[in-house]
């Protein structure tokens, strides 16, 4: 994952590692400087990519 965060001391870009441990809640860590940066993505929305056919509504 690429993002526009910086370490707060180097200013190096952050490398992110996907850490899938907790499904519930995935998360991305980087490491830089010593420091621990962590990204945690709460707001898992589960979206519909595949679109079932739709039964359309018969009158009868
Ligand atoms: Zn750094």
């Amino acid at each position: 994952m690429h993002t526009d965060s910086e370490c707060n001391k180097c200013g190096a870009h952050l490398e992110w590692k996907a850490e899938f441990n907790d499904i519930s809640s995935p998360r991305y860590i980087a490491l830089h400087c010593g420091l621990d940066y962590l990204i945690t993505i709460d707001t898992v929305k589960v979206k519909m990519v595949k679109v079932h056919h739709r039964t359309k509504n018969k009158r009868i």
